[in-house]
């Protein structure tokens, strides 16, 4: 039995230095096993090899000094602080400690000799030093002759223990090769282990540069075989979940024919082929891992709604999915318009659904009377059951947590079969990000706008013109003849830092409105509403009961009213293209002329100026988004904040292409060819973590 149970030994043994706590602070940092350990590589270094003199030293990095403690005493200034006084040949500067220990203050005893390490500014005494770690004895060993690593820590794990935790593991682990030798020799990458060791700690005649911009060698290597086992993994993943089968769902084109016919609309070339697509992998007994991208407004709901119904075609349910409520409502109510009139019933689960009207739609869910559920991510409570899911539909993918979609593919009753899955998206993703993290999934692109659109005309707008705004807005709203009968969105700022604070612009802007268009009905939308007082604005606003809507940024996803044709955001300059375009894109969306006005507070700096302007000048999603990529980063794009632990720690995906082409070419090949230096790479670098790159 005790065989058994210490199958998995425990990684850190009896290691010296591993002491529980500190155990708890690495397993904060992902690292569990020695093997992680020496994987955690810096991520800067610092020039601990040269003494300086106290007033010759630098002032813009950190430096080491030596000298006598002349003065050290606790002083309260504000707060307790510990002020010290230490004097060389050149000069004196004062070191300054706001928290320390009693243990700490007995070491600077007057007439003791420190080295000190940190960054020398001028400070109200003169020269100053906050916080330097100091060192008290060993003053006459000489110093290093290696660049100091800074480590990525976490709260109460002190550089000098992390460092000598990894110095420990890099004596244990054996850092052999997995890479074959004709692969390194062919892309001239120096040996792992001499990489490793040297990227702990560089010999000081290094070039610090590249060892901080991650362009050296070493780094190369670290970086290519890291980008190796993310895509060793995910191809691993795919080949795993086509092992599970998925059910076949045959077009019978009964219920999508009806629907078809019964839309006011064709659908657009660029419709009939995804739709054709994504049939076809429906037919298939392979889950379908399929992303469907189109621009805002290009009409994806439709093309969901018809995969939707394959399922049901073949007696078999499908779950629709959307990040928000507003956005989930409204798919809700999108379906039933066009699905009930055909005997389809379709469910709604959400987080501030009534208890009792829940529990009717989980029983009718796991009952199969519900043929399509629609919901945010109460979705994938334990408390839902499906009887026979067959297709899982999410909308805005991005917006969901990694783990999230793991836990609704998990969803399907049946262990043995597989749902399929269709992921969609208005942000396109760039093609770096496309070629790693999203390899395993296939591509669906609607690539053209229904007909009849007319663009959407961007003007921006200094604050200081408003009132004239108003009255504007306030003309083309009222009825004809006076007006043209045109309905308006009014965003309100986004404020970060407070909610609160939002709320209340929204209501005194609704208030400003209303007082300057008295004529006019004016509604209020935000995020604080009750989900059935919102819905019901937004309908009476649909139905046009309301001219004007003003609302916060939660109808920043989806909502559809095609004949608003006004739109005006307040403060522009606060908020990220992507989420301006997705805005925006509440207009347009039928055949009348839009206009969109971008109202901002000046002065607008550079940047605000120069991302403005592309919004102005552009409609196209794709172009604003890279921008965003570029600005942003691609955390946004991934949805991996939720999970708390970076997926790739070296690579950078917009620098490392070409790092990125290798790997994502030479991964099926050792797959295929040599799975054991595969499974050994594998092992390596991920451990026990693949659940997260398992999207
Ligand atoms: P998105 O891709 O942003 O989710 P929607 O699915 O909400 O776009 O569609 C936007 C609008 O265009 C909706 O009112 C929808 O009914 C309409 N629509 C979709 N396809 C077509 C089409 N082929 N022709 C005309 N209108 C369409
Ligand atoms: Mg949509």
């Amino acid at each position: 039995m005790s065989e058994v149970i210490s199958a998995t030994p425990d990684p850190f043994r009896k290691l010296a230095g591993f002491t529980d706590p500190n155990r708890q602070k690495l397993a904060k940092l992902g690292l569990t096993r020695l093997e992680d350990l020496v994987l955690h590589l810096p991520h800067r270094y610092e020039d601990e090899t040269q003494l300086y003199g106290i007033t010759e030293a630098p002032h813009d990095r950190v430096v080491v000094v030596e000298g006598l403690i002349k003065k050290s005493e606790v002083q309260i200034r504000h707060r307790r602080q510990l002020i010290a006084e230490v004097a060389d040949k050149t000069g004196r500067l004062v070191v300054r400690f706001l928290n320390f220990y009693p243990s700490q203050q007995k070491q600077w005893q007057v007439g003791k000799s420190v080295r000190l390490i940190g960054e020398i500014k001028h400070g109200f005494f003169g020269l100053e030093m906050v916080h330097p770690r100091a060192k008290f004895s060993g003053l006459d060993a000489p110093l290093g002759n290696q660049f100091t690593p800074v480590y990525p820590t976490t709260n109460g794990l002190s550089q000098d223990t992390l460092a000598k935790l990894v110095g420990i593991a890099l004596k244990h682990v054996l850092l052999d090769d997995t890479l074959p030798a004709s692969i390194v020799g062919a892309y001239k990458l120096p040996p792992l282990e001499k990489s490793i060791r040297f990227l702990h700690s560089p010999p000081v005649e290094s070039d610090l540069y590249p060892l901080t911009a991650k362009t050296h060698p070493a780094w190369k290597r670290l970086k290519f075989d890291e980008l190796l086992a993310q895509q060793l993994t995910l191809l691993s993943n795919r080949a795993k979940r086509r092992e599970v089968p998925a059910p076949i769902l045959t077009s019978t084109g009964q219920l999508t024919g009806q629907l078809l016919a019964s839309l006011p609309f064709a659908l657009t070339p660029a419709q009939s082929r995804v739709v054709d697509e994504i049939c076809r992998d429906l037919s298939r007994n392979v889950p379908m891992q399929r992303l469907l991208q189109g621009d805002v407004g290009s009409g994806k709901t439709i093309v969901a709604a018809l995969a939707a119904l394959q399922a049901v075609e073949n007696g078999m349910q499908a779950a629709f999915m959307a990040p928000t409520e507003l956005l989930a409502e409204q798919h809700f109510r999108k379906l039933t318009e066009w699905l009930t009139p055909m005997g389809i019933r379709i469910g709604w689960v959400s987080g501030s659904q009534k208890k009792k009207e829940r529990e009717t739609n989980l029983a009718a869910i796991s009952s199969g009377e519900v043929q399509i559920a629609v919901g945010t991510h109460a979705l994938f409570q334990d408390k839902v059951s499906f009887a026979n899911l067959a297709l899982l539909l999410v909308d805005e993918q991005h917006r969901f947590g990694v783990g999230q979609r793991l836990q609704l593919r998990s969803k399907g009753s049946d262990e043995n079969r597989a749902p399929h899955q269709l992921m969609m998206s208005a942000t396109p993703i760039p093609r770096t990000l496309a070629m790693s993290y999203f390899a395993d999934l296939d591509v669906s692109v609607i690539d053209e706008l229904p007909p009849g659109r007319t663009p959407i005309v961007t003007t921006l707008l200094d604050n200081r013109k408003r009132e004239h705004l108003i009255e504007r807005v306030g003309a083309a709203c009222r009825p004809a003849p006076a007006g043209q009968g045109a309905q308006a969105y009014w965003v309100c700022p986004l404020i970060e830092e407070s909610e609160a604070l939002q709320l209340q612009t929204a209501v005194a802007t609704h208030e400003t409105l209303q007082a300057m268009l008295p004529d006019l009905r004016i509604g209020l939308v935000h995020g604080k509403l009750p989900p059935s007082e919102k819905q019901a604005v937004m309908r009476s606003f649909k139905d046009h009961e309301l001219d004007i809507l003003v609302a916060t940024t939660v109808i920043e996803v989806g909502v559809d009213v095609p004949n608003a044709t006004l739109m005006v955001i307040d403060h522009a300059e606060r908020m990220g293209l992507a989420q301006l375009h997705q805005l925006r894109g509440r207009v347009g969306r039928g055949s009348k002329a839009s206009y969109c006005t971008l109202l901002y507070q000046a002065p607008l700096g550079e940047i605000a100026q120069a991302r403005l302007d592309l919004m102005r000048r552009s409609t196209d999603g794709f172009e604003i988004a890279r921008e965003d990529l570029h600005i942003r980063g691609p955390g946004e794009l991934l949805g991996n904040r939720q999970s708390g632990v970076p997926l790739l720690r070296f690579a950078d995906l917009e620098r490392d292409t070409d790092l990125l082409e290798i790997a994502r070419n030479l991964a099926p090949r050792l797959l295929a060819e040599q799975p054991e230096v595969a499974a050994a790479h594998l092992e390596r670098w991920i451990g026990n973590r693949t659940g997260l790159l398992d999207a």
